[in-house]
């Protein structure tokens, strides 16, 4: 018998929605944009409320969002930069609406997971970073994600910057120059006047953005000695994965062993972006099942 399980892939621009069997198959999918919490959730509800056998939901969000759960504010979107969804309950309206499990977790967490599950061999760990308009990673490490008391923000990690991009002086609203200030989407519009489509990957700038992602790679590899390094999001492609690699290697100069480098960082399984919808049917089937 099939098992009907949920997804929310909640972004901040679009939410998506889908059903889907424990084999993982889409059954139903409905993409809509993000708008108030209150409008975006009831499309969200009138979607699911479709299938009365529906076994478990799970929701990837964008953040910062509440984990903890005896926080008061589990389940929550918390100060996130979005426009109206500052402390914003998530969970609790789906509550209300469905006495079913619901699974929650942080947008990378989802794709991250999804990407543990689509492995062509069996991992215990791995990390996905996303580049994008934001940056941001999910860490999994024995099956289970990183984070205590909150979510890892490692799209937020400090680089060492290339000499050639000392004036330009980041574009994140905390930190500046830090890693989602140096090598996110809006980082091309900012240092060339261009979006990154409209700039050749002859252009210097991405042996720059190389430079900082090998970085967050280098960090990742010491820090946790995962064993694969996912990278996804819109910025990223294959040719500058080769860029990163090199990069990679220069700054690791051997001291551990990570395997072979075209396995080791990669681009994600997942087609379109699929990952996150795969690792919420997949998270919330071992809700049901757990
Ligand atoms: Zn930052």
């Amino acid at each position: 018998m099939s098992i009907r399980l949920g997804s929310i892939e909640a972004g901040g621009t679009k939410f998506v929605c889908a059903v889907g069997d424990e084999n993982y198959q889409i059954q139903d999918m409905i993409s809509f944009p993000t708008t108030t919490p209150q409008a975006t959730l009831q499309q969200a509800i009138n979607f699911f409320s479709q299938f009365p056998d529906l076994a478990a939901i799970s929701v990837a969000s964008f953040g910062p969002i509440e984990i903890r759960p005896h926080s008061p504010q589990y389940g929550y979107i918390t100060n996130t930069p979005k426009a109206g969804w500052q402390n914003v309950d998530f969970i609790g309206p789906l509550k209300t609406a469905f006495n079913l499990p619901i699974v929650w977790t942080t947008d990378v967490n989802g794709s991250a997971y999804g990407e543990f599950i689509l492995a062509p061999e069996a991992l215990q760990s791995l990390v996905y970073y996303t580049i994008g308009t934001g940056v941001g990673a999910g860490i999994v490490t024995n099956g289970d994600f990183a984070g205590a008391i909150g979510h890892p923000e490692a799209g937020h990690i400090r680089v060492k910057r290339h000499p050639a991009d000392l004036d330009f002086a980041g574009i994140c609203p905390y930190h500046g120059d830090c890693l989602e200030g140096l090598v996110s989407g809006p980082t091309f519009e900012a240092r060339t006047g261009h979006p990154g489509k409209e700039v050749p990957l002859s252009d210097p700038v991405w042996d720059i953005m190389a430079f900082y992602v090998a970085q967050a790679a280098l960090n990742t590899t010491l820090m946790l000695r995962p064993q694969r390094i996912i990278f996804g999001g819109g910025v990223v492609s294959e040719p500058f994965l080769q860029k990163v690699r090199s990069e990679f290697q220069i700054l690791l100069n051997d001291y551990v062993a990570i395997g072979d480098l075209t396995q080791y960082i990669t681009m994600p399984v997942a087609a379109n972006n699929g990952s996150a919808t795969i690792g919420n049917f997949a998270l919330a089937l071992r809700a049901v099942t757990k």
